[in-house]
C-alpha cells in the first residue's frame, strides 16, 4: 500500500516535497532520507554523512553481538527509533534469587513489586526527623552500599558484561545481609542499575560487553536492618575521550558543589533528615525520553549523560556525606582509576 503521507525534504530549512532517497541509505536500511533534488542531497551531504556513519557502527556492533549471541540478537522494541548506540540486543540472566534469612522489604515479594509502605507516605510533606537508633541503622545501610559500589568498581573494564556486575553486586549484597534493593521494585528485574553511555539512568544489566572509551553508572541499593542506602558513581571503561571526562567531572562537581550549598542552607531541613543528592548531567539536551521497557531512560540526542549520588545526614552543624568512601580520601573511583 502506498504512503498517503509525503515526505518532506530532509534539507534544514527547505519544506519541498521529496522526491529521491539517498541510495546508500537504501543499501544500509536507513528509513527516511528523503530530499526534494540533487542539489539538496549534495548540500546536506556533510550532515547526512553522519546517518551513515552511525548505521555503519550500529550494523558493526549487531554483528559482533551475533557473533557472540547468535540466535537471541534481535531487537524487542519494534519500530523504536533509538536515540544513540546502546541498543537491548543482549540476553537478561535468569532472575537472581536472595536467601530467605534476608530481610526483604514489603515490594520484594509483590507481584508487580509495589511499594506498600512508600505509596503511604507519598504526598507528604512531614520529612521524618530520625532518632539516633535509626541514624545508626542508616549508617550501617549506606556503609555496606559503599562497600558494595567500591567491590562493582574493581571490576569495570572492557569486555566485562553489565550482568556480570550485576551478579558480583548480588553476592556481595547477600554476604552482607543485604536485600539489592532494586531487585523487582515495581518490577525491576535486576540487583542493580547500570546505565552506559546516553543512558542516564535505570539500566538494566544485560550481557552486552562494556566497549574500551564507554562510560558506565552504577547504582547501588542495599536493604539493610530497615533503611535503604543508596549511592552511585560514573566510571570510565578503558580509555575515553576529553569530552566524555569533562562530562564526568563536571557531574561529580555538581554534586559535591550541592552538598557544599547543603552546608549553608538554613531553612527546612533539621538535624535528623536524610535524603540523597543525585544529579545527571548530560551533554547536549537536557530532555529525555524512556524505552519502551519502562525503564532505561537515555537523552533524546543520543548524546553522553553521567550522574554521581550521595545519601546525606543533615547534622547540627551540616551534613554527613553517609556514602562516603572509607578509603582515597573519599574520592570517587574516575579520579584514582589507574
Ligand atoms: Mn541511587
Amino acid at each position: 500500500m502506498a504512503s498517503t503521507q509525503s515526505q518532506m525534504c530532509e534539507t534544514e530549512g527547505c519544506s519541498n516535497a521529496s522526491k529521491l532517497q539517498c541510495p546508500t541509505c537504501i543499501k544500509l536500511g536507513v528509513q527516511s532520507s528523503f530530499f526534494c533534488s540533487q542539489e539538496c542531497f549534495k548540500g546536506s551531504w556533510d550532515v547526512h554523512k553522519q546517518v551513515h556513519k552511525k548505521a555503519k557502527e550500529i550494523k558493526a556492533r549487531k554483528e559482533e553481538a551475533k557473533s557472540v549471541f547468535n540466535a537471541v540478537v534481535s531487537d524487542p522494541f519494534f519500530n523504536y527509533h533509538y536515540t544513540g548506540l546502546v541498543r537491548p540486543w543482549y540476553p537478561l540472566s535468569p532472575k537472581r534469587e536472595v536467601p530467605c534469612h534476608i530481610i526483604r522489604p514489603d515490594y520484594a515479594t509483590h507481584p508487580q513489586g509495589i511499594s506498600r509502605t512508600e505509596r503511604e507516605v507519598r504526598g507528604s510533606t512531614q520529612i521524618k526527623v530520625l532518632a539516633p537508633e535509626e541514624i545508626e541503622g542508616m549508617r550501617i545501610a549506606c556503609r555496606l552500599g559503599r562497600e558494595v559500589l567500591d567491590i562493582a568498581a574493581r571490576m569495570i573494564r572492557p569486555g566485562v558484561t553489565t550482568d556480570a556486575i550485576d551478579n558480583v553486586v548480588h553476592e556481595a549484597c547477600v554476604e552482607r545481609n543485604c536485600y539489592p534493593s532494586p531487585l523487582n521494585y515495581y518490577s525491576f528485574p535486576k540487583s542493580c542499575c547500570t546505565s552506559v553511555n546516553e543512558v542516564i539512568c535505570h539500566g538494566i544489566p544485560d550481557q552486552r560487553p562494556l566497549l574500551d572509551g564507554d562510560i558506565i553508572n552504577v547504582d547501588i541499593t542495599v536493604y539493610h536492618g530497615g533503611f535503604h542506602g543508596d549511592l552511585n558513581e560514573t566510571f570510565f571503561v578503558g580509555t575515553v575521550n576529553e569530552a566524555s571526562k569533562k562530562l564526568v567531572r563536571v557531574a561529580y562537581e555538581s554534586l559535591m558543589l550541592a552538598i557544599a550549598e547543603e552546608n549553608k542552607a538554613i531553612g527546612v531541613m533539621k538535624s535528623g533528615h536524610v535524603f540523597t543528592i543525585e544529579p545527571m548531567i548530560s551533554e547536549g539536551t537536557w530532555q529525555d525520553e524512556t524505552w519502551p521497557d519502562l525503564w532505561t531512560a537515555v537523552t533524546k540526542d543520543g548524546r553522553r549523560s553521567a550522574q554521581f549520588e550521595h545519601t546525606l545526614l543533615v547534622t547540627d552543624v551540616g551534613c554527613d556525606i553517609l556514602t562516603r568512601r572509607s578509603d582515597a580520601d573519599g574520592l570517587p573511583h574516575f579520579l584514582t582509576q589507574s
